[in-house]
């Protein structure tokens, strides 16, 4: 089977145009992307996945949208502003950036291969500062969130306030975050602003350990169910060199990317860090009176962290596929769980004339209510329907002299290739049950 490498998912996103990279014409920006049409619908689609899954099927899960900007505070007391570091050296020679964490720093630059080149590591700050307001002085500095954490535990105690949550329970966030990296390698893996999905779980101190191994299987089963391959996920639990010094257990759920292991979601213990934190620097109480036992504690929490962006790689990743087929040839598929997809159903005349094409018409505008299509006339039938493997439609309704006649369409599924014949009536009801019993076939 042909090795999956970064350059061609790199390709095949910008040819049908998942993503671009940021200001392309005037000659890019690092670390920033542009989702196209069919990026921003996958991405959306990853992001609609989660948020049904956790607000929606999981319980006491509630939704939150905090601003992006934030009182400066917030960031003294989470401890960004003195801790949220990445060490930098720059070689001398030819001025490339690496963190120093990444690389031998008694080796040579990887970049121009100059020994003994590189600058003493100095510690980087990773938030973007901005302005707020007309004056540019030191007091009306504010940052971009570099996480969307922290605007659910200043939220803590609105929530259970307005919203009748009873502890254990969580809150859930999808938004952008920033952050300055230093090195933007691997495509949208590490980018400078990307969108995360978390959700915080609160809970009773003492009973953490129990919801975090909880919460830990409950986010691998989240990846089974997007038709992830499980070979290529696994645990790394972080060593007492990695973890981060409010954390008392972390996990990541990494994924087998073209460049090797990498992480795509944290599990964290987080304790009462947060919490605390956030009621030392405001002085607001943000604790919570149990109303059963009367008892008052700041909750301890259980973070699942993942990035949404990140995931959308992963997705590529993994559904990427160069299949040869029998006399040969060889196809480019993506193995998109029919959920996530783009595109779910393509309507394909098999010619323009007869009716045929006003037939397919109605009946992709029909479908429109239940499903994402697409119309396409052009081309012969194979190479339409490989245009549509590229982009990963799992299902093709072929249009033909015979649905004049009976009412019946040509089903094709993607990954197996199989084409079954259909009456339009029973369409949505099939295509319905083959998306719920989707299985990703293993490579
Ligand atoms: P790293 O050590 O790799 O910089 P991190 O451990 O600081 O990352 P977290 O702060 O735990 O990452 O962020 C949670 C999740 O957010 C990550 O698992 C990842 O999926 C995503 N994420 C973090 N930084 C980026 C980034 N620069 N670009 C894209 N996604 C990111």
């Amino acid at each position: 089977m042909a090795e999956v490498t970064m350059d061609k998912i790199v390709s095949l996103c910008k040819r049908r145009g998942f993503i671009f990279q940021s200001s392309e014409i005037y000659g890019g920006l690092n670390g920033a992307y542009d989702y196209g049409p069919m990026g921003v619908q996958l991405k959306n689609n990853i992001r609609d996945f989660w948020w049904k899954e956790m607000t929606q099927i999981h319980d006491g899960i509630v939704g939150l949208d905090a601003s992006i900007l934030m009182h400066p505070r917030v960031w003294e007391a989470s401890g960004h502003v003195s801790n949220f570091t990445d060490p930098m050296v720059d070689c001398k020679q030819c001025r490339s950036r690496f963190r120093a964490d990444q690389i031998d720093l008694n080796g040579a630059c990887p970049t121009c291969g100059t020994k003994e080149s590189f600058t003493e590591p100095r510690n980087f700050n990773l938030m973007f500062s901005t302005h707020i307001g007309a004056d540019a002085d030191s007091g009306s500095t504010i940052y971009l969130r570099p996480e969307t954490a922290q605007g659910i535990y200043v939220d803590f105690k609105n929530i259970v306030q307005s919203s009748r949550v009873k502890i254990p329970f969580g809150i859930a966030q999808v938004g952008k975050s920033f952050r300055n990296e230093i090195t933007t390698k691997n495509f949208i893996f590490r980018s400078c602003e990307f969108e995360q999905m978390e959700m915080q779980w609160f809970c009773k101190p003492g009973s953490d350990e129990q919801w975090f191994s909880y919460w830990r299987e409950q986010r691998m089963a989240f990846y089974e169910k997007l038709g992830i391959q499980r070979s290529s996920l696994r645990w790394h639990q972080h060593g007492p060199d990695e973890l981060a010094f409010y954390a008392k257990d972390a996990y990541d759920i990494q994924f087998l990317f073209p460049m090797g292991w990498q992480e795509l979601e944290g599990v964290h213990n987080r304790t009462d860090y947060d919490l605390t934190q956030h009621q030392t620097f405001s002085g607001k109480e943000m604790n919570y009176l149990d109303p059963e036992s009367n008892e008052r504690y700041i909750p301890y929490v259980v973070e699942t962290s993942a990035g949404l962006t990140r995931n959308v790689l992963m997705a590529l990743s993994d559904a990427y596929e160069e299949e040869t087929l029998e006399g040969g040839d060889v196809r480019t598929v993506l193995h998109f769980h029919p959920k996530i997809a783009p595109v779910t159903v393509a309507v394909l005349p098999l010619v323009k004339k007869d009716g045929i094409a006003d037939y397919a018409s109605r009946l992709e505008k029909e479908l429109r209510e239940d499903f994402v299509t697409f119309f396409d006339v052009s081309g012969a039938i194979g190479r339409r329907y490989r245009r549509m493997d590229e982009i990963g439609t799992p299902y093709c309704v072929t249009v033909d002299y015979d649905t004049l006649q009976d009412d019946t369409v040509t089903l094709r599924f993607r990954d197996s290739m199989e084409q079954v014949r259909v009456p339009i009536t029973e369409l949505v009801a099939t295509i319905g049950k083959a998306t719920k019993e989707y299985k990703r076939v293993e490579a």
